[in-house]
């Protein structure tokens, strides 16, 4: 087998230790959040590898993304809460997808697609509770409430949940968080009011599920923290172990000379006879082209730099005059755990101003994924989007 020239490898162990960190901090069970594919992990290898540790459900924005766990074999129940009247609410039923509302549009919608199936919806009311984003606003609250009662009396809708989302669960202290979570308490009373209650309540984020146990309810809705990353790097990292590494093979190792340019627009020119590598990396694949001449990376151990624009395809790092011992087909660490001494997603992150969910979730174009830990070889984890590309390791982490 050749090895692949952009390598994202996942660290389904990690995964897993992570899902356990979460169960622990929250003292509830866990929806492990496999939207955008996973973080750019896999939506449904991470689905696997966090059921199996324990997570009780997975939860998705689009409806799509649910259902393309249900047609890979997933079974485990599926939360999607990005849905508008017009989405395949007959789909979402069939394959038993709970069905998060933000309208009672939606809500009316969901209910005319369970008579028309001749089948029982499971429905979660999303209620913007502060966050001014998705969710239920709150003039539409008690006309969806009071659909809802109906719409159970009728037996179209279960109600599996009321949910929201923290519009400043990063900030653990914040007033606005525990606010958030007594308006939703309040909407919980509404419905008991009119003779229903949700099976269960959420609210809570990866910070808060972090840092809030009191705002815990019923399950905690964690996504960047199964993959390993601290929401919250300024307060801790909560033992969370980075699930990604992304490697790329040197390509090329070549000698320059003093006074030569790199790269487009020559933004770097060698000031002394150089050695430099080509790594077979770009902004296409999700390296930002803002870290031109700031990237590092990690070849055997020593940290080089990126010189010259990074481009759609590739970058240049300087090897020295010594050329550094690197040779051509050795690997480079482009960011890992950080164990190794090599940069981080986050490291990636501050450079360019954003954060590392941006990054992770962004990695794509030509990188193989390839999974390593516990649950690596399980077979029932397909390769992913029809590709042929992503490997599958044997179980090498514990
Ligand atoms: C993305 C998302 C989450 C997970 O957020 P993290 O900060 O990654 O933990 C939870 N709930 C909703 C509604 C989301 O959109």
């Amino acid at each position: 087998m050749t090895t692949p020239l952009l390598t994202a490898t996942i660290d389904l162990a990690a995964v897993a230790h992570n899902v356990g960190v979460l169960r622990e901090s929250s003292g509830t069970d866990v929806m492990a959040v496999v939207k955008a594919d996973g973080y750019g992990h896999g939506a449904e290898a991470v689905g696997r590898a966090a059921l199996a540790a324990g997570a009780t459900a997975l939860g998705t924005a689009q409806l799509t993304e649910a259902l393309d766990l249900r047609a890979a074999g997933v079974d485990a129940p599926l939360t999607a809460w990005l849905l508008t009247q017009t989405s395949d609410f007959a789909a979402g039923i069939a394959a038993d997808v709970d069905l998060a509302v933000s309208s009672p549009r939606a809500l009316a919608a969901v209910v005319d697609a369970a008579r028309r199936t001749g089948r029982q919806a499971t429905v979660t009311l999303k209620v913007d509770t502060g966050l001014g984003r998705n969710g239920i606003a709150a003039d539409e609250w008690q006309a969806t409430a009071i659909a809802t009662a109906k719409a159970i009396a009728d037996q179209s809708v279960r109600l599996r949940a009321v949910m929201c989302h923290l519009a400043r669960g990063d900030e653990p202290d914040h007033p606005l968080n525990s606010e958030q979570a007594e308006r939703l308490d309040r909407c919980v009373a509404d419905l008991r009011r009119l003779s229903v209650a949700p099976e269960v309540v959420h609210i809570a984020n990866s910070p808060a599920a972090l840092t809030r146990r009191d705002l815990a309810r019923d399950l905690v809705r964690p996504g960047i923290a199964v993959y390993g990353r601290t929401p919250v790097p300024d307060i801790s990292d909560f033992g969370l172990i980075p699930a990604m590494t992304l490697t790329a093979q040197v390509v090329l190792v070549k000698r320059i000379s003093a006074g030569d340019g790199v790269s487009y627009g020559h933004t770097w020119v060698a000031d002394r006879d150089t050695t430099i590598a080509i790594l077979p990396a770009g902004y296409a694949d999700g390296v930002p082209r803002l870290l031109s001449n700031q990237l590092e990376v990690s070849v055997n151990g020593r940290r080089f730099r990126n010189v010259g624009r990074i481009c759609m395809d590739q970058f240049v790092i300087d090897l020295g005059p010594d050329g550094g011992g690197v040779r051509e087909g050795d690997t480079a660490v482009l960011f890992g755990t950080g164990a190794g001494g090599e940069p981080t997603a986050l490291d990636w992150a501050r450079m360019v101003g954003t954060i590392d969910y941006e990054i992770v979730s962004g990695i794509r174009g030509r990188r193989v994924r390839r999974y390593v830990g516990a649950g690596a070889d399980h077979s029932g984890v397909a390769d992913q989007r029809g590709s042929d590309a992503d490997l599958r390791a044997g179980g090498t982490t514990g």
